[in-house]
């Protein structure tokens, strides 16, 4: 179990759409009586830093997805959904069975090469990817970048909204909803060519790159509001770093 969970310390994700952006809509008004100009959308924000999120790597976790053009209009580089098959089908792996968040060292899966040719046009200083655990009791950060503590900071500005697993299991334990494999560790995973989004990232950008967990079992409306809470505050603390 200890090298197949080794396996599981990623997420992904890769997209084949963009997702869509909020475009103003002025409607023509129906007849002479009053005109209601309705209330403009929200102009679809320019990306404001080289945060990148990234959603819908497994199908069957959706929320990350489910809240991207809430995260443009806050500004917000968004991926996704990286398996679109998975999210119209409600399934975890790609249609002919491959798990995403494992194959970012192999070659012939479009979804791939559709993720890593966004993060190339947008290259990652910080990256969210944003993801469920169908069997989580609590929510956790997997962080892949051993030299920070940003995830440590962002469990900590949201404990008090959240409950924290205690005991994170993924491919190692962590501790107090963190994850956070070593050096060996994520070079253990580059050299068995079996790793995920989040890992991709952090070896061809040199950012930290973090797999965001809730427990799958949360109310969907909880499990939204994780997942932009989680998007909202690391901005504030990876900004006011820089
Ligand atoms: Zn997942």
């Amino acid at each position: 179990m200890k090298a197949l969970s080794l396996f599981s310390l990623m997420v992904v994700a890769l997209a084949a759409c963009g997702g869509s952006r909020l475009a103003p809509r002025v409607e023509a008004p129906q007849d002479p009586e009053p005109v209601v100009v309705p209330e403009p959308a929200p102009a679809p924000a320019q990306p404001t830093t080289d945060i990148v999120i990234t959603t819908g790597v497994h199908g069957n976790e959706p929320s990350g997805w489910l809240v991207q053009d809430q995260l443009f209009a806050l500004g917000f580089n968004v991926f996704g959904p990286c398996n679109p098959w998975g999210i119209q089908n409600n399934k975890r792996e790609l249609e002919d069975g491959t798990d995403l968040n494992r194959a970012f060292a192999w070659e012939g899966y479009a979804e791939v090469d559709a993720v890593k040719k966004f993060l190339e046009e947008n290259p990652p200083g910080l990256l969210l990817d944003l993801h469920e655990d169908p069997n989580g009791t609590g929510a956790y950060l997997i962080q892949n970048g051993p030299d920070d503590d940003i995830a440590r900071a962002i469990i900590d500005a949201l404990k008090d909204e959240f409950e924290f697993d205690p005991e994170p299991r993924s491919v190692i334990t962590g501790e107090n909803g963190l994850v956070k494999p070593t050096l060996q560790q994520l070079r253990g995973l580059l050299f068995l060519k079996v790793y995920g989004l989040a890992v991709y990232a952090w070896a061809n950008y040199a950012c930290t790159a973090i797999v965001v967990e809730c427990p799958g079992a949360w109310p969907e409306d909880k499990r939204k509001r994780y997942q932009l809470r989680v998007c909202e505050v690391a901005r504030e603390i990876y900004a006011a770093r820089r």
